[in-house]
Formats: structure tokens, C-alpha cells, sequence
């Protein structure tokens, strides 16, 4: 974003209508009409520095609240290059040893087991339906809830839209194939495929290449074509397998609430509507990123075939996945109350895009 586009968002958000002359850089600003102490906060985020989208879309977060605040308010910003701890992101917010934090929720289910559940569900909702639960569902509200006993408050910070189920070196036919299948996949979506008898792992994002590439794994799960590209696992795996375990996966902004309370009202203001704004951008560029490479993928590497699970192998992962939802639902009270939550707004909202997006795709098909 520009700094002209950027500070004529910042008078719209925070003025009102302006002009554009009022918005021109030659502006005074407030600090030179109204001078005030500059803001210091400190950032910290799981990527490594630039990492695409992810990475790139805090960058453009400091600018938007540096531009919106007039520079009254100045982010640090470390990656993992800086922190090095690609994971510990909730301890650091939590402890406060930084104001601000992003990353995905689900990293931390062996912080809080209920972290897991505001970042993206296997068989659940879509991008759409699921930014719908957080703001209009009570779906932030159950997120600040659980993250509150953690001195931490959090907002939305970009999703990856429908990931891929993964890239497969052999075809999987029948529930059998996935029996001892040595698969990448984190957090539910790994119990869920352990649950029909196939090995998750995890293994560092720098050695996922050769790991299948050398059959170290037989398959692994990233993203979508936006971040798969990058990574060449379409050279070595040439089955692509849709999506079932994360339909809509949302990265989220921490904030400890100690270094919020101590904010003016205006700040925090700007700090939450600045990482909601990025949200929606860090949507839109997955996007066009996934859109993009697909484009590319498809057409420089024909051998490259999209697949579908068939029929006997999701009826697996779903009895799967229904079992250790109801396990989770007997954990706590707290996690019966988020999930049925989840439940009850998906059913409804599946309801809209049945009809809606699902027919109109449908109908346009042929
Ligand atoms: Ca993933």
C-alpha cells in the first residue's frame, strides 16, 4: 500500500470524510500541531523475515498502524530470524516479553488445548462462513475468552482460504493406503489421519523437500499452490490431493493485556482495526497467489494430477474426525461450549452457501 493510499485510509477510519489535499503528504502532521509521545511496541511474529504473505502481510500491518496513528505509534518488528522460535509466540505475548504477536492459534494446543480450535477444523467451515463466526457467530468473543486466561487478547490476522489435503507420491485408492502412509501433518487433521492408521509427523519447513523427496515421508500437506509452489514438492509428488482437514485456516494477532491497558482508547483502536483491515488483505493476497500458481503449476508441470479422496476414505477421516470431537467435547466445559458453538453456526450458515455459492457454482459448471 502506498503511503498516500495509506493515510487517505487513515482519514477515513479516523476523521471522517477528507479531502484528498488534506491527505496530501504535505500535511502537517499531528505530532507538529499537536505534539505528543511516540508510541514504542514490540512485535514479534513465527516467520522467518519476508516470508511470503505471511511474513510480508505484518510488514504491511506496522505500516498501516504507523500511517492510521500519524507515526504516533512506532512497531518493532522481530522475526523468527531475530527471535528464533518459530513457535513461541504465545509465551512471548503472554509474558509480555512483546506487546504484539502473530501467528496461528493452532500452534498452541499444547499450551491450551483450546487454542486449537480458532485457527481451522477438518471437515468444518469455509473462509467465508467461519469470518462470519468470529464476528457476527461469537466466535472472537469464545477466542478472547480463552485467551484472556493467558493475559493475552487477539483479532484476526489473515486467512489461507481452503488449504489442499497435500501431495501425495502414490495414489490413494482405499482406506488401506493410508495405513502406515508417513504423512506431514500438523495439529487435528494429523490425529484425525492417525485415527485410520497413517503416521503424522512434523518436520522443520526447511527439510520437508527432501524428506519426500528422499521417502522419508510418503506425502505431506503445506498450503495451497500460493506457498506449495515455492517449495518444489510438485517435482517429487505428483498427486495433489483437495481439501478436507483445513477449509479456511486463520492466522491471528496477540496482544498482551497489560501493554494494551496502558494504551489510550485511540490506540488500541487502531492497533485491533488495523489487524482486522490486514486480515481481509492477507485474504485477497493468498488468493491471487494461489490463483497464480496454480496457473503456473498447471501448466509447466502437466504431470502434476488434482485428486479426490474417494468416497470410503472420507467416510473414514469423518468417523475419525467424530470421535475425537466428542473426546474433546468430555474434555472441559469450555471446549464443549466452543465446539458447539463451531457446530451449530456452521450447520446454519451451510444452509446459505448450499443454496448460494455451491448451486451458483453448480449451475455455471457447464
Ligand atoms: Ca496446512
Amino acid at each position: 500500500m502506498t503511503r498516500l493510499t495509506s493515510t487517505l485510509l487513515a482519514c477515513l477510519l479516523l476523521l471522517g470524510a477528507c479531502s484528498q489535499e488534506q491527505a496530501d503528504q504535505n500535511t502537517p502532521s499531528t505530532d507538529q500541531v499537536y505534539p505528543a509521545k511516540i508510541i514504542k511496541l514490540k512485535l514479534a511474529h513465527g516467520w522467518p523475515k519476508g516470508y511470503p504473505i505471511f511474513g510480508e502481510s505484518v510488514e504491511h500491518y506496522k505500516e498501516l498502524v504507523e500511517s492510521m496513528s500519524d507515526g504516533r505509534i512506532q512497531l518493532t518488528v522481530d522475526s523468527t530470524n531475530k527471535h528464533k522460535s518459530a513457535f513461541g509466540i504465545f509465551d512471548f505475548i503472554k509474558s509480555g516479553q512483546y506487546d504484539i504477536g502473530q501467528s496461528a492459534s493452532y500452534y498452541y494446543g499444547g499450551k491450551d488445548p483450546d487454542a486449537l480450535f480458532f485457527s481451522s477444523m477438518p471437515f468444518s467451515m469455509t473462509t467465508q462462513e467461519q469470518w462470519a463466526w468470529f464476528y457476527e457467530g461469537g466466535g472472537l468473543e469464545l477466542a478472547n475468552e480463552v485467551y484472556a486466561k493467558h493475559n493475552m487478547q487477539v483479532m484476526l490476522a489473515g486467512n489461507t482460504g481452503m488449504q489442499m489435503g497435500g501431495w501425495f507420491r502414490k495414489e490413494i485408492n482405499t482406506v488401506d493406503d493410508l495405513k502406515g502412509l508417513k504423512m506431514r501433518i500438523p495439529g487435528f487433521g494429523g490425529k484425525v489421519i492417525a485415527g485410520v492408521g497413517a503416521v503424522p509427523t512434523n518436520i522443520p519447513t526447511g527439510e520437508l523437500y527432501q524428506a519426500l523427496e528422499r521417502g522419508t515421508i510418503d506425502a505431506l500437506e503445506w498450503v495451497g499452490p500460493g506457498l506449495d509452489l515455492r517449495m518444489g514438492f510438485h517435482k517429487v509428488a505428483p498427486y495433489y490431493y483437495s481439501g478436507w482437514h483445513e477449509p479456511g485456516t486463520e492466522l491471528m494477532y496477540f496482544f498482551n493485556k497489560d501493554s494494551m491497558a496502558k494504551l489510550p482508547q485511540w490506540a488500541k483502536s487502531i492497533l485491533l482495526n488495523a489487524a482486522k483491515l490486514t486480515s481481509y488483505n492477507m485474504t485477497t493476497s493468498t488468493f491471487a497467489a494461489n490463483a497464480d500458481n496454480w496457473q503456473a503449476i498447471s501448466s509447466q508441470y502437466p504431470n502434476v494430477q488434482v485428486k479426490q479422496f474417494p468416497a470410503e476414505v472420507m467416510a473414514a477421516l469423518k468417523e475419525s474426525n467424530s470421535a475425537l470431537i466428542e473426546q474433546e467435547k468430555a474434555r472441559s466445559p469450555i471446549a464443549k461450549r466452543i465446539i458447539e458453538s463451531r457446530e451449530e453456526y456452521l450447520k446454519k450458515a451451510r444452509m446459505w452457501t448450499t443454496i448460494g455459492e455451491q448451486l451458483y457454482l453448480e449451475s455455471v459448471a457447464n
